[in-house]
């Protein structure tokens, strides 16, 4: 049974969703769905937190204010490296927070290594700017995927090839490379450093700095305690929405038990082992591989099977996924942590006992992030919805371009306006807790489109602190003119009807 939010239930003649995720829960070409035996079907766990009937009145203190900013960018996954790099970029002063001590988000921390698709239905990359930035910094040897000339390609070959490689999704070759997380921290920092920003790591926000209805800074803890910063834009790229959650911003926040996008899990790196030759036996040995598969299943339960990285000698495992918990709640996501590690060993033991290539798999990493696709979203005042995937036409504030789920759907227009909070002022959300619907989210949340919309946030929040403005009055055109000269693509109202740059599949 599929859950009304699933997004494969798609408008009649489209076909399946096109995430990583999405990918690993379907079994053959037919694509059966199999979050039902795959998921941990448990629920929730227990509570063993008391009920809230005792509270603590704490005394009101003096906070420091440590800096005055003309953009505080909180979080430095995707969308908050982006949005630093790129107000600095425009001579924003910048302070960018990140609460671990690296750069990169989910995309490093998380070890989602599997960067989705940037690129449309005809192989053209539809996603530039910052986004493309990163990606062309990463030495040849750290990042993996089919060269520029192969994407788009139909020929069932090339597809057949890449399909098990991260990087063919409907017999099309994709461009979604795989990458070695250390380097993407690495080139992540270095741009920040580049533009100018201010980097303060090891501090995590605890609560927004209201000016009467707007947000003007946030408060932290840190080792050295708690202290403030003032800014005239907050970035909210906290992908939880932590900061307009706690301004009193309108968001959604449903959990769907058996829809893979509110999964969770902790991910691992196996190494030692021997990617061609797995390749070869689920490729080679479909009976062989169903028979595996079935074992692994009867042997561990929740069973996950591996994906490529940027080298053959190291394993990605996504998953198993864990349904039905929150990710705003540390019971839960204590347990997720937990679970996912005790199932790491299973995995381990068995893989080196049963699986091609994976005789002398060693275990160098687990995920110091835990993977949260989703917790809060937004209501924003244009969110991204399922309602307009069919139009391909561009919306009249588009700050970019997504790649569509299927080739049923044109490329998919991004709006300013899922950034921007219905009521709330002094900030913008984006990243994974952008305003979209759920179906929408499925692809608004990876990691392309939150550089996408992180980058565009950032240059908004610098165009609207250089104006002494609020984010949902600055200008557009300037936006989008601003946009397209640090390389992102969008169209805008005044290009020519032929446009160079129109999306070849619009
Ligand atoms: C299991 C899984 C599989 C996925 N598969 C894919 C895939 O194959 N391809 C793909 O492209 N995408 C995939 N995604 C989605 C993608 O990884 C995320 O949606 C994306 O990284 C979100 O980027 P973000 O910047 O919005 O948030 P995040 O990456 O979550 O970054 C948010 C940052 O903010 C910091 N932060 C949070 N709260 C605070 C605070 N209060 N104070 C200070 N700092 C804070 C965090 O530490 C983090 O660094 C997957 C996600 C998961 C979980």
């Amino acid at each position: 049974m599929q859950d009304a939010n699933d997004p494969s239930r798609t408008p009649a003649g489209a076909s399946s969703p096109a995430s990583f995720d999405d990918r690993a829960s379907r079994d053959g070409p037919n694509g059966r769905l199999l979050f039902q035996t795959e998921v941990f079907s448990g629920r929730k766990p227990v509570s063993i937190r008391q009920a809230a009937h005792e509270f603590l009145e704490e005394p009101a203190r003096s906070t420091p204010v440590m800096r005055h900013t003309d953009v505080l960018v909180v979080g430095g996954g995707p969308a908050g490296t982006a949005a630093a790099v790129s107000a600095a970029r425009l001579g924003a002063d910048v302070t960018l927070v990140e609460r671990y001590n690296h750069l990169g988000g989910l995309a490093t921390g998380g070890l989602v290594i599997w960067i989705d698709r940037m690129s449309d239905w005809q192989g053209r990359r539809v996603i530039e700017g910052f986004a493309a930035d990163v990606l062309d910094r990463l030495p040849g040897d750290e990042i993996a995927g089919p060269p520029r000339g192969e994407w788009g390609s139909r020929d069932p070959a090339r597809a057949a090839y890449w399909q098990q490689r991260t990087a063919a999704f409907h017999g099309v070759v994709t461009h979604s490379p795989t990458l070695n997380p250390e380097w993407l921290k690495g080139v992540s920092q270095q741009m920040l450093r580049e533009s100018g920003a201010h980097l303060l790591l090891h501090a995590t926000a605890v609560a927004p700095w209201m000016q009467g209805p707007a947000v003007r800074g946030a408060v932290f803890e840190s080792k050295e305690g708690r202290f403030a910063i003032r800014a005239h834009v907050v970035v909210d790229a906290s992908g939880d929405g932590d900061l307009f959650a706690r301004a009193g911003a309108r968001f959604e926040d449903d959990i769907a038990e058996d829809d893979i996008h509110h999964c969770m899990n902790t991910a691992w790196l196996f190494g030692g082992v021997d990617m061609l030759r797995w390749i070869a036996f689920r490729q080679g040995d479909p009976d062989g591989f169903a028979a595996f598969m079935a074992k692994g299943r009867e042997a561990i339960g929740l069973f996950e099977r591996p994906f490529v990285s940027w080298r053959n000698d190291v394993a990605l495992f996504m998953g198993p996924r864990q349904s039905g918990l929150s990710a705003l709640d540390v019971e839960h996501m204590t347990a997720v942590e937990v679970r996912s590690r005790d199932l790491m060993g299973a995995h381990l033991a068995f893989f080196r006992a049963h699986a091609p290539g994976f005789g002398n798999a060693y275990l160098i990493h687990s995920a110091p992030q835990l993977g949260v696709r989703h917790t809060r979203r937004l209501l924003g005042v244009s969110p991204v919805h399922r309602d307009q995937w069919r139009s391909g036409e561009p919306l009249p504030d588009e700050i970019g371009i997504s790649p569509s789920l299927s080739p049923a759907f044109p490329s998919i227009s991004v709006p300013y306006g899922c950034l921007v909070p219905r009521a709330l002022d002094g900030l913008l959300a984006p990243g994974r807790h952008l305003a979209c619907d759920p179906n929408s989210h499925s692809f608004m949340r990876e990691i392309p489109q939150c550089w996408l919309t992180g980058q565009a946030a950032g240059v908004a929040a610098a165009l609207a602190a250089c104006r002494q403005i609020e984010p949902r009055a600055v200008d557009v055109t300037q936006l989008q003119q601003a946009l397209r000269k640090q390389g992102a693509l969008l169209r805008m109202a005044s290009d020519p009807p032929e446009a160079p740059d129109a999306p070849a599949n619009r």
